[in-house]
C-alpha cells in the first residue's frame, strides 16, 4: 500500500464530475485501502477520488465515529442548517466558515457493491456533503461568498509558495 499524492486546486480533475464506479473487486479494494492511508497520513475526516486525481464518484470517511466507503453517492435528504469551519485538503487544510444542512441521509454503495443508507448529523452530515460534491466537481470554495472565497484562494497561494 501507499500514500498517495493529493491533488490540489486549481487541477482540473477537481473541477470534473466523476464517472461512476462500475467494477467492485480486488482492484477498488486496494484503492479504497489506499485512499483510507492518504487521509489518515494527511490528518483529513474524508477524501475523494479526484483528490487523488481520478475522475470516479467514490470517497472514503472516518469522521466522528462513523467509517465508510461511498461509491456512487448520492445525497437522499438534507434538512436544518449548521454553522462551522470547513477545509479541505485540496486546499491546502485553509478553512473558511460555510453553512450546510444538519442531518444528511447518504445513499451508496459500499466497497462490495452494496447499496446502504446512512444518516448523520453535524459534523458527519457535513463530510457527506463535502466530500459527494467533490464527486460532482464541485469544491467547497464554489460554495462561498465571491469575498470569501477569494481571501481562501490567496492564502492558500501564499501557503504553496511557502513550502
Ligand atoms: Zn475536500
Amino acid at each position: 500500500m501507499a500514500v498517495l499524492k493529493i491533488t490540489e486546486f486549481p487541477e482540473r480533475v477537481l473541477k470534473q464530475a466523476g464517472e461512476p464506479v462500475e467494477e467492485f473487486g480486488a482492484e477498488l479494494e486496494r484503492l479504497v485501502s489506499e485512499m483510507f492511508e492518504t487521509m489518515y497520513a494527511e490528518e483529513g475526516v474524508g477524501l475523494a477520488a479526484a483528490q487523488v486525481g481520478l475522475p470516479l464518484r467514490l470517497f472514503v470517511m472516518d469522521c466522528e465515529g462513523l467509517r465508510l466507503v461511498a461509491a456512487n453517492p448520492e445525497i437522499v435528504s438534507a434538512e436544518g442548517a449548521q454553522e462551522g469551519e470547513e477545509g479541505c485538503l485540496s486546499v491546502g487544510k485553509v478553512h473558511a466558515p460555510l453553512r450546510r444542512a444538519e442531518r444528511v441521509r447518504l445513499r451508496a454503495q459500499d466497497v462490495r457493491g452494496e447499496v446502504f443508507e446512512q444518516e448523520a448529523e453535524g459534523l458527519a452530515a457535513r463530510c457527506f456533503l463535502h466530500e459527494t460534491d467533490h464527486c460532482d466537481g464541485v469544491l467547497f470554495i464554489d460554495r462561498l461568498t465571491p469575498l470569501r472565497r477569494e481571501m481562501v484562494k490567496r492564502r492558500f497561494q501564499k501557503l504553496r509558495k511557502w513550502r
